[in-house]
């Protein structure tokens, strides 16, 4: 069946209230578009378990600062469109900014703490805008699940921690990273590397194999793996470190010592683009 294209916040909402009410199953997947195959295995996971499976593709403001790409992130809602529906999604809901966010706007939804870390440290508003747009999709599109990529880890666990303080009816599902075959996480971001940058993004995907082996070996002092990323990492001159961390898989609190759930994630500057990756090991001893 044709993907449907709904663009009318009022209009996501009614067709929601009408599955609803007809019982039927809604699976979630909110992205910014430019859909790859990351993108696409979330479709295909919520494909399996929905009945109607809607996906968001909104490029969403409050979540980028002022000198971050959000003017040249990369956009083709027709491509998008063709992709979605061959990963079997049923509607594609694309609102403008004007009608997400009308004028004035003063409401933001904020998780403290496990927003500190990581990403937070670098990108101040970020998460108060995923969560704040996260939000409102979530009441527009009324969905029974929601699914996420371990990708961006943080995200998801500052969604899930969101969804249990504030009550959000639906289940949160998180689904693992899809990787081109060389190991370089997929993201929209990948087209912004010129073909050097493309080889050098390599460090990311690098220093967590690097990590893993350590770990495999029995090493479990953060300092000497993290010490043993960065050398990756920095092996290659277009790279500028924004943070490598090894923290606790639940608190994102730093580890000295690898125990337990463990989060081991890394942003780093290839030239003017900045990539995220992670790997999270569970049961550690
Ligand atoms: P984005 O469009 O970058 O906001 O991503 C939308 C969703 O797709 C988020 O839940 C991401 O975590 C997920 N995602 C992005 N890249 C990947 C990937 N390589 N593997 C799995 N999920 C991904």
């Amino acid at each position: 069946m044709a993907v449907r294209l709904i663009k009318s916040i009022p209009e996501m909402q009614s067709e929601a209230e009408s599955l609803r009410l007809a019982g039927k199953r809604i699976g979630f997947v909110p992205t910014m578009g430019y859909l790859h195959e990351g993108h696409l295995s979330l479709v295909r996971l919520a494909r399996e378990r929905a009945d109607v499976v809607v996906v968001s593709i909104f490029v969403n403001p409050t979540q980028f600062g002022p000198n971050e790409d959000y003017d040249r992130y990369p956009r083709d809602l027709d491509r998008d469109l063709r992709l979605a529906e061959e990963a079997g999604a049923d509607i594609v809901f694309n609102p403008s900014v004007e009608d997400m966010y009308p004028q004035p706007y003063h409401t933001y939804v904020l998780v403290e703490k496990l927003t500190e870390p990581l990403c937070g440290a670098s990108r101040p508003n970020f998460f108060r805008g995923v969560t704040t747009v996260v939000t409102k999709l979530f009441h527009i599109v009324k969905p029974h699940f929601a699914v996420f990529g371990q990708k961006d880890a943080q995200q998801a666990i500052v969604i899930q921690q969101m969804v249990r303080d504030l009550n959000f009816d639906l289940d949160i599902v998180v689904a693992p990273i899809v990787r081109e075959e060389d190991g370089l996480a997929l993201s929209s971001r990948n087209t912004y590397l010129n073909p050097q940058e493309r080889q050098d993004a390599l460090v990311l995907y690098r220093a967590l194999q690097k990590a893993r082996q350590l770990i495999d070996g029995g090493e479990r002092s953060s300092e000497v793996i993290l010490r043993e990323m960065r050398k990756i990492v920095e092996s290659v001159p277009s790279s500028r470190i924004d943070y490598i961390s090894i923290v606790d898989a639940e608190t994102l609190q730093d580890l000295r010592e690898l125990r337990g759930d463990v989060l081991i994630a890394l942003a780093v500057w290839i030239g003017q683009t900045r990539l995220i990756d992670n790997m999270i090991l569970r049961g550690l001893r």
